[in-house]
C-alpha cells in the first residue's frame, strides 16, 4: 500500500538537513528505490540496485524499467503503472527482475506518483524489496503441500482413477499450469488418458497414444516444449495442439523402477519457459504416483487372484482347512464345512474346535478309534506330511462318512511351521460303492459256489447285512407256498423276531411288496416303509411288529428266470444306515438277477448232468458225432469227428457247419433225401468228403431231431484204400499170372504138336520160354507168399554175421542171367567192410527185389550200380539205377502194400506192388532202415542200412 505525497514544501535548514537525511536513507536503504518518468524510463536508481541485482545505478538511467521485468510479469507491471499514473493505489506486487547475471530475482514492489505544482504526475516512485527467499519458501511450501496432498491421496484412495483425479488437481495447484492430464499405458502398450483437466474430447482423441518415448525406454527424461508454434511436432499433432490453444507443454514421464508406466502432461495457454522447479516437482509427484500405481496394480492383482483363489476354493469338491501353529482353525472352504456338517464356512470357522471334535467319533480305516493328535492336520503342525483315510461317525445321527485327508505344513520365513493345510476328500460314496461292489462279488461267488441254492440264499442274507442292508429276507416257493429260507437283521435279537413274523404272517397280502414284486415281475422300491406298514400288515399286531423292526426304506426284487418265479429277496434299511437310493435299487436288482440265475442253474443242473454224461461218452467213441442245429450251427462235435475234419472242437462249436466242413453240401444232400421211417433206420451212406485238400471216405448217417440233426459217421478212408488196393491187386495179379501162363501154355502146346517138325533150336527156345515164365510165375507167387507170411507174423528172422558184399555179388550174378543186355550191372565194394548183422536169406531177398526193380524200371537200359559203404556203426547198401525214377510225392507210398505207381509213369512195367513192402518189412525186422533218393526223372537210388555185426 502506498500514499501519494507532495514535494512542494519550501526548502529551509530543516529541509537541508532533512534532504541530507533522506539522501542517507536512500543511499543506505536495502530497498530498491527507483524513480521513472511517466513513461517508465528510469531517472533515478538507488545504490541497492547494485547490492541486490548487481546493476550499477548510473547505467540504468534512461532504461525503460519494464525491460528489467520478467516477460511473464510484464502484464502485471504495466497494469500497476497504469493504476499509479491514474492516481490510484498500487498494491504490492511480486515481479521477477533480471539481475546483471541474467537470473530472475523475485522482487516485491509498490509505487506511487509524484506530482508537479499543477498536480500532474511528474515522476513515478517505486520502492521494492528482494523477496526471493520468501518466494522460494512459498514455493517450497507449495511443493510440500502438493506432495502432502499426493501422499494423502495415495493413502486414502484405493482406486487408481481416484488417485489420478486427485493428482491432476494437485498438479494444477502446485504448478502454474493452466491444464493438466495423466496418461498410462494400457495392456496393449498404448498411452491412454486416465485423468485430465481442461483438455477437450477432441484433443484427447487426436493425441491419445502419442508419446515422445517408446515403451521399452529405460529412465526416460521429461520433454519440455516452451513454444508450441515451434514444437517440431508432426503436423497432425501440432495442428491438434494449436487448435486446443496450447502455448507450451511438458511431458513428464511416470517411471517406476526404470520402467515407463505413463506420463503427466502440463499445458500452458501461452508460450512458457518451464522452470526446473516445476519439472522437479512434477517428477517427484510422478515418482510417487508411479510407485503407487504399481502398488495399487499389484494389490488389485493380488486381490483378484485372492478372489480367484477363494472362488476356486469354494468350487473344488475337496474340503480345504488351514490351521495355525497353535492348532486354531484359520481358514476353511465351503466344502470343508459341508463335510464336517456345517451350513457354511463362516459357521465352521466360528465354531469351537473341541465342540466340533466332540460331535464325531473319529475312526481309522479299520474302524479303530483315532487320536485327534494323529489327524494329518495336527501331524503337519509337527512337521510331518501325511495322508490317511478317516471315518467320521456323527454321534448324533449315526451317519458315517469316509474321507481321505492329506495335510502339508506351511513354513514361515524363519523355517518354523506356521500353518498346516489339510485337503479333505469325501470318499464316502466311492467307499460305499466299493463295499457294495465287493458285496456283489461275494454274493456272486457264494451263489456260484454251490448248487444247493436254498442254503446259499440263506447265506446271502448273512453277507448282505450289514454291508448293504440293515436286514434281508429271502422267500422261496416250496411246492406252491412261499417259505422264508433266510433272514438276517443287524440286531441279532431282531433276526429271531423277523423269522417269527414271517412264519406267522407270510407275505401273502396282495398289497405286500413281496406279492407286488412277484405279481409284476418288477422290483419294488419302498422309500418309507413305516408309512406303508399298515397296508402290508395282516392285522394290527403285525403292523406294530413292523414298526418295532424300525425299517426305514425297503427294496424287494423278484426271483424269476425263464418264465418261472422262484420267490423274492427283501432288503431293508435300519437307522443309522441311510435309506436306499436308486443306486442301491440297481445293486439289489443285480443281486436278484444273479440269485435267479443261480436258482435256474440249479434246476437245470440235473438235466445238464444227464446231458454231460452223454457228451462224456461221446468223447470216447471212435465214431464221429456231429450235432448241427436248425440254423446249421455246430452244437456238438466229439473228438473223433474233430479228428476226421481236422478241426479243434472249441473252434468248431458255435460256427456254421459249412465253415467247419467246406464240403458239407455233399453230406447234407446225400443224407437228407428221404426221411427215415424210424430213428436209426437209415442206412449209412459212404461218401467222399474233402478235408483240407484230401479225400476222406465217410460212412455217415443222419438223424433229425426237433432242434436239428445228429450226424454219426465212421471214417472209412483207410479201409477203403485197402479195399481199393486189394481189388487192384487182384486184377494186377490175375494179369501178371495170366501172361506167363499164356506163354507157357502156348509153348507147351507147340511142343506137343506132332504135325509140326521142330528144329532143335526151336525146341530149346520154347523150353527156355517155359522155364523163364515159370520162374516169373514162381517169383510172383513167392512175393505173395512172403507178404502173407509177413502179415500173419509167421516170418522168423535169424540174425547172424554175414558178408554183405559177397551176398550182393551173388544177387547181381543171378539177376544178370535174365536181365536184358541193355542193362549193365556192377558191384562196387569199399575195402575192409565189416560184416553186417542180418538174416542172410532175408537180406538176399531184399537185394534181389531192389536189383530186380532197378532192372525192371530201366526200360531203356542203363547202368545199375550196387555199392556198399560204412556210416558209423552201420553199413549201407545202395542200389542205383538210371531208370524212370519215382516222383517225390510218391516216395513214401511205394513202400505200402500193393501200391504201384500209375502205369503211365512205369510205361506198363508189370508187378504186384508187394516187392518194396516186403523189403521194408524185412529191413525193419532186421533193425535197419530203407529209403530212396530220386528226383523222379533220372533214376533212383534205394539205400538199405543195417547194423554192423
Ligand atoms: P512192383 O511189383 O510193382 O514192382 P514194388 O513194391 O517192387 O512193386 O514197387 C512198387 C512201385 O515202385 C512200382 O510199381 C514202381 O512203380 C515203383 N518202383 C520200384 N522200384 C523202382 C525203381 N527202381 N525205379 C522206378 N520205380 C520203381
Amino acid at each position: 500500500m502506498s500514499e501519494t505525497r507532495s514535494f512542494d514544501a519550501p526548502p529551509g535548514d530543516d529541509f537541508v538537513y532533512l534532504a541530507a537525511f533522506q539522501q542517507l536513507v536512500l543511499e543506505r536503504s536495502h530497498d530498491l528505490i527507483t524513480v521513472t518518468d511517466p513513461l517508465g524510463t528510469i531517472v533515478y536508481a538507488s545504490p541497492s540496485w547494485h547490492s541486490v541485482l548487481g546493476w550499477d545505478p548510473e547505467t540504468l538511467l534512461g532504461t525503460p524499467a519494464i525491460e528489467l521485468v520478467h516477460p511473464d510479469d510484464h502484464a502485471r507491471a504495466a497494469e500497476a503503472m497504469r493504476v499509479a499514473l491514474a492516481g490510484g493505489a498500487v498494491d504490492e506486487i511480486t515481479m521477477r527482475f533480471r539481475s546483471i547475471a541474467g537470473n530472475w530475482i523475485a522482487i516485491e514492489a509498490s509505487g506511487s506518483a509524484i506530482r508537479d505544482a499543477e498536480g500532474n504526475v511528474a515522476y513515478l516512485l517505486g520502492t521494492a524489496r528482494d523477496v526471493s527467499e520468501r518466494e522460494e519458501l512459498r514455493d517450497r511450501v507449495r511443493e510440500i503441500d502438493a506432495l502432502y496432498r499426493i501422499a494423502d491421496a495415495i493413502g486414502r484412495t484405493t482406486r487408481l482413477a481416484d488417485l489420478f483425479d486427485e493428482a491432476v488437481d494437485t498438479l494444477l495447484v502446485s504448478t502454474d499450469a493452466d491444464r493438466a492430464s495423466i496418461l498410462l499405458y494400457d495392456e496393449e502398450q498404448t498411452m491412454r488418458y486416465i485423468a485430465w483437466r481442461g483438455v477437450s474430447d477432441e484433443y484427447r482423441a487426436a493425441t491419445e497414444g502419442h508419446s515422445p518415448w517408446t515403451v521399452d525406454m529405460i529412465d526416460p527424461e521429461p520433454v519440455l516444449v516452451p513454444d508450441t508454434t515451434v514444437s517440431g511436432f508432426e503436423p497432425d499433432l501440432e495442428a491438434a495442439v494449436l487448435r486446443e490453444g496450447i502455448g507450451a507443454l511438458a511431458f513428464i514421464p511416470l517411471v517406476h523402477d526404470g520402467r515407463l508406466l505413463g506420463k503427466f502432461m502440463l499445458y500452458r495457454n501461452e508460450p512458457h519457459t518451464w522452470l526446473d522447479r516445476e519439472v522437479r516437482l512434477c517428477r517427484t509427484i510422478a515418482n510417487h504416483l508411479a510407485s503407487a500405481t504399481v502398488r495399487t496394480r499389484t494389490r488389485t492383482a493380488l486381490r483378484d487372484s485372492r478372489e480367484q483363489l477363494e472362488t476356486i476354493m469354494n468350487t473344488v469338491d475337496e474340503g480345504i482347512v488351514v490351521q495355525s501353529a497353535a492348532g486354531k482353525l484359520v481358514y476353511a472352504n465351503e466344502s470343508a464345512a459341508r463335510v464336517i456338517g456345517f451350513d457354511s464356512a463362516a459357521d465352521f470357522l466360528a465354531a469351537d474346535r473341541e465342540e466340533v471334535l466332540g460331535r464325531f467319533e473319529m475312526l481309522d480305516e479299520s474302524g479303530a478309534p483315532l487320536d485327534p493328535e494323529e489327524l494329518p492336520g495336527r501331524r503337519a503342525l509337527r512337521g510331518e506330511t501325511s495322508e490317511r483315510v478317516i471315518r467320521y461317525r456323527n454321534k448324533l445321527t449315526g451317519e458315517e462318512r469316509w474321507s481321505v485327508v492329506r495335510a502339508n505344513a506351511v513354513q514361515a520365513a524363519t523355517g518354523a511351521v506356521a500353518r498346516s493345510v489339510s485337503v479333505i476328500r469325501d470318499v464316502t460314496e466311492s467307499k460305499l460303492l466299493e463295499r457294495r461292489t465287493s458285496f456283489l462279488n461275494r454274493a456272486g461267488e457264494l451263489l456260484n459256489a454251490t448248487l444247493d441254492v436254498e442254503q446259499t440264499l440263506g447265506a446271502l442274507a448273512g453277507v448282505a447285512v450289514p454291508e448293504f442292508a440293515g436286514h434281508v429276507t429271502v422267500d422261496l416257493y416250496d411246492e406252491g407256498v412261499l417259505r422264508c429260507v433266510g433272514a438276517r437283521h443287524v440286531d441279532p435279537a431282531k433276526t429271531e423276531l423277523m423269522i417269527e413274523l414271517r412264519r406267522e404272517y407270510p407275505p401273502t397280502v396282495p398289497e405286500h411288496p413281496v406279492q407286488r414284486a412277484i405279481a409284476s415281475g418288477e422290483p419294488q422300491f419302498i422309500p418309507d416303509v413305516q408309512a406303508e406298514a399298515e397296508s402290508m400288515a395282516h392285522d394290527e399286531r403285525h403292523a406294530r411288529a413292523i414298526h418295532e423292526l424300525g425299517n426305514t426304506s425297503g427294496i424287494v426284487v423278484p426271483l424269476a428266470a425263464r418264465g418261472r418265479t422262484f420267490g423274492a429277496i427283501t432288503f431293508g434299511t435300519v437307522p443309522p444306515q441311510l435309506p436306499f437310493t436308486t443306486t442301491d435299487l440297481e445293486l439289489a436288482v443285480e443281486i436278484g438277477r444273479r440269485a435267479s440265475a443261480a436258482l435256474d442253474n440249479a434246476l437245470l443242473f440235473a438235466e445238464a448232468q444227464a446231458r454231460a454224461r452223454a457228451t462224456e461218452a461221446l468223447e470216447f467213441v471212435d465214431d464221429g458225432v456231429l450235432l448241427v442245429d436248425r440254423d446249421e450251427i455246430v452244437r456238438l462235435l466229439n473228438p473223433a469227428a474233430a479228428r476226421t475234419f481236422a478241426v479243434k472242437p472249441t473252434k468248431a462249436i458255435g460256427r456254421r457247419v459249412d465253415n467247419v466242413v467246406p464240403d458239407w453240401q455233399t453230406v447234407r444232400d446225400r443224407t437228407a433225401d428221404t426221411p427215415p421211417a424210424k430213428v436209426g433206420a437209415r442206412r449209412p451212406e459212404l461218401l467222399p468228403v474233402e478235408v483240407k485238400g484230401s479225400e476222406r471216405w465217410l460212412s455217415i448217417s443222419a438223424v433229425p431231431f426237433p432242434g436239428g440233426t445228429v450226424y454219426a459217421f465212421r471214417d472209412m478212408t483207410e479201409e477203403r484204400a485197402v479195399e481199393q488196393l486189394k481189388s487192384d491187386f487182384v486184377s494186377t495179379v490175375s494179369h501178371e499170372l495170366r501172361t506167363p501162363l499164356a506163354a507157357i501154355y502156348g509153348a507147351a502146346l507147340t511142343l506137343q504138336r506132332g504135325d509140326i517138325q521142330l528144329e532143335e533150336s526151336q525146341r530149346s527156345g520154347l523150353l527156355d520160354v517155359i522155364s523163364s515164365e515159370a520162374d516169373r510165375l514162381a517169383r510172383i507167387v513167392n512175393d505173395i507168399l512172403w507178404a502173407s507170411r509177413l502179415d500173419s507174423g509167421q516170418m522168423s528172422i535169424a540174425i547172424e554175421s554175414c558178408d554183405a558184399a559177397s551176398l550182393a555179388a551173388g544177387v547181381v550174378d543171378a539177376v544178370r542171367a535174365h536181365a536184358p543186355s541193355s542193362v549193365v550191372l556192377s558191384v562196387e565194394t569199399a575195402d575192409a567192410l565189416p560184416p553186417v548183422a542180418a538174416d542172410p536169406d532175408k537180406l538176399r531177398q531184399v537185394l534181389t527185389n531192389l536189383v530186380d526193380n532197378a532192372v525192371k524200371y530201366s526200360p531203356d537200359g542203363g547202368a545199375v550200380r550196387i555199392s556198399l559203404s560204412r556210416s558209423g556203426n552201420r553199413l549201407r547198401i545202395h542200389v542205383a539205377d538210371q531208370g524212370l525214377g519215382v516222383p517225390p510225392g510218391e516216395q513214401e507210398r511205394i513202400f505200402e502194400k500193393f501200391f504201384r505207381l500209375d502205369p503211365n509213369l512205369t510205361r506198363g512195367v508189370g508187378g504186384t506192388g508187394l516187392g518194396l513192402y516186403i523189403c521194408r518189412e524185412l529191413v525193419h525186422r532186421m533193425h535197419g532202415r530203407i529209403w530212396l533218393v530220386s528226383d523222379g526223372r533220372r533214376g533212383s537210388t534205394f539205400t538199405v542200412e543195417l547194423p554192423v555185426a
